[in-house]
């Protein structure tokens, strides 16, 4: 595959579902409790539905009750890139693939479990990967 970085916005649009581009492009957010991976909680890896750069583990997710895939933690060859983001008048932390610089959601400081963190993640952001059924590429 070529390199994420450079493709063109015009290449993702192509390559990605009108919903995920819209989100990890456009830095959209999916309505709280729509996501398919919300209430999901089987076995496997949720890779970057972007790159397929593999992001979290089944054992990070938690269910924060916000509506939207929550993890405390994230996989080492992720790379997640944090951003200061000032919008709708809030100050928040985005995070981003670390290698396509797609968008995925915030991360909080008010996780429940030991890391303190809570990864706000949206589930068009992903693509699951169920453990055992081989690995892909
Ligand atoms: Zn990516």
């Amino acid at each position: 595959m070529a390199d994420p970085k450079k493709l063109t916005e015009e290449e993702w649009s192509e390559k990605l579902s009108p919903e995920s581009f819209r989100v990890l492009r456009q830095k959209g957010t999916e309505i709280s409790h729509s996501g398919k991976y919300n209430e999901h909680f089987a076995t496997g890896i949720y890779n970057c539905a972007g790159c397929n750069t593999p992001l979290f583990d089944s054992d990070q997710k938690f269910n924060a009750g916000c509506g939207w895939p929550s993890f405390d933690g994230e996989l080492t060859e992720a790379g997640i890139e944090q951003k200061t983001d000032h919008t709708h008048g809030m100050v928040r932390t985005e995070i981003l693939c670390g290698n396509c610089g797609g968008h995925l959601g915030h991360i909080f400081n008010d996780g429940p479990s030991e890391t303190g963190l809570r990864y706000c993640v949206n589930s068009v952001s992903l693509s699951f990967e169920k453990k055992g059924e081989g690995v892909k590429g």
